[in-house]
């Protein structure tokens, strides 16, 4: 490290005001007064808010929020709010969905709105006499549980199931308790964390061994999103297009390498609704993965079918735990005006849809992907994005961005040379 480096132990940085770690991050890294003006611009998310949310905070991050058109879920038309960098995304719901909505578009449902948490128990001489110790307390642990939050008792939710596995680790035998809790409108993480850690010293106590980890599981297979959607032959344009799409499924299916790469797609839609919403896209990112792989090999988390009228079916099955309150979905004043915009009543009614929408995601890029490539499509709003990399303004994006398209080239230093074209001329 060069001596003149700056140190980056900053002590108490996080007991300064944001504009003085504004400017402590400035004399770190040099930054002009233009950048240090940006970091202080939080946009629609006040700053003291955003200071109590996460740590050390200095700016926000703005990303775009489109609106998905065309969805019909259940009988009822919706407008989805979805926040994400990437083109495409919002173009392939819309899409999607308008080749379903006259058939009468997405059917959802729903396993429950269930969390686990684990408890990790180890040094247990009996791992199979302290589960039945365990599994003998139920009553005791669902009073714990319950006495934790009344708040979610008193909506109808709390405890609702115990199970005890015992694990054969490197580190030898565990004994897992799950406490399996109904979090209602919550995403639910710190509503179980919660309990996990109240009952952990009395499974000690009940068992002799020791109590370690204690945490919610990612893994929320008790709470299953699913949709469903029948697109007709017509609309899709034939049964070579179909039949296209039907074998990228299979190769998704059939292969970890494809099936990460689909999943993906299925997941800019989801991740999309659920940042817009503000919950938390890596619980929900990490249960999609989790689950993907739940057979022993990491697979598809759709499937395609060909129905007798030679329709398309398609059906999505993924853990959904988002919510409608804890988190950032109360505070973030964006998430507020999603949630209004998607008029939903309940978290369940919330993860139905996220459901829909990563199933028309998967949709359109099976469709893309089988006929005219990825690329097309892509291209055109990427060259967008790239006509703004080159310095493009108002109304120089979409013209440098259609002499891209028309070039072939979709690349920065062809922006440039169309930029500097135009201006000159
Ligand atoms: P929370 O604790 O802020 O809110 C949930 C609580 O709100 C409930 O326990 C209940 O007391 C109350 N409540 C009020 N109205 C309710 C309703 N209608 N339905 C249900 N509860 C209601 O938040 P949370 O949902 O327990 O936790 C979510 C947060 O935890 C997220 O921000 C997430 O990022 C974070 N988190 C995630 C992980 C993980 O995924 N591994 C781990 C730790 C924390």
């Amino acid at each position: 490290m060069n001596a003149s480096t700056p140190s980056s132990r900053i002590g108490g940085f996080h007991k300064l005001g944001v504009a003085q770690r504004i400017q402590a991050v400035a004399q770190f890294a040099g930054l002009k007064e233009s950048d240090q003006a940006l970091l202080a611009d939080t946009g629609n998310l006040p700053a003291d808010m955003a200071d109590h949310l996460i740590e050390n905070f200095v700016g926000t991050m703005n990303i775009p929020v489109g609106v998905a058109t065309n969805m019909k879920i259940d009988g009822c038309d919706r407008l989805i709010p979805m926040a994400t960098e990437e083109s495409s995304v919002v173009a392939a719901v819309c899409n999607a969905a308008r080749q379903s909505y006259e058939a009468g578009g997405f059917v959802t449902s729903m396993s429950g709105t269930l969390m686990i948490a684990q408890i990790q128990l180890t040094e247990v001489r009996d791992p199979q006499h302290a589960r039945l110790c365990i599994l003998e307390r139920k009553a005791d642990v669902q009073a714990i549980c319950d006495a934790c939050d009344p708040v979610l008792l008193k909506l109808g939710g709390g405890f609702r199931e115990l199970e005890v596995r015992v694990l054969d680790t490197r580190g030898g035998p565990m004994v897992i308790t799950h406490i399996v809790v109904d979090t209602r409108d919550a995403m639910g993480a710190n509503a179980v964390n919660t309990m996990a850690e109240k009952l952990a010293p009395q499974i000690a106590a009940w068992t002799g061994g020791r109590t370690n980890l204690r945490i919610l599981s990612n893994l929320a297979d008790r709470r299953l999103a699913r949709a469903r959607c029948t697109w007709p032959l017509a609309a899709i344009g034939g049964e070579a297009v179909r039949d296209g799409m039907v074998s990228a499924y299979h190769f998704a299916d059939a292969d970890p390498y494809r099936a990460a790469t689909h999943n993906k797609g299925i997941m800019n839609g989801v991740s999309a609704v659920v940042l817009a919403t503000g919950n938390d896209t890596r619980a929900v990112e990490a249960g999609a993965h989790a689950y993907a792989a739940r057979n022993g090999r990491y697979a598809s988390l759709t499937t395609w079918e060909v129905m007798a009228s030679g329709d398309l079916a398609g059906s999505i099955e993924l853990p959904m735990a988002v919510g409608l309150v804890g988190g950032a979905t109360k505070l973030h004043p964006m998430a507020k005006v999603a949630l209004k915009v998607l008029g939903v009543a309940s978290a369940e009614e919330l993860a139905r849809i996220i459901a829909a929408v990563g199933l028309a995601q998967n949709f359109s890029a099976m469709k893309a992907l089988a006929t005219t490539g990825i690329q097309k499509g892509h291209m055109a709003l990427h060259a967008q994005n790239v006509a703004l990399m080159a310095g493009a303004l108002g109304d120089e994006v979409d013209r440098v961005a259609q002499a891209l398209v028309a070039s072939g080239t979709v690349r920065i230093d062809v922006a440039e040379a169309e930029l500097a074209r135009l201006r000159a001329g």
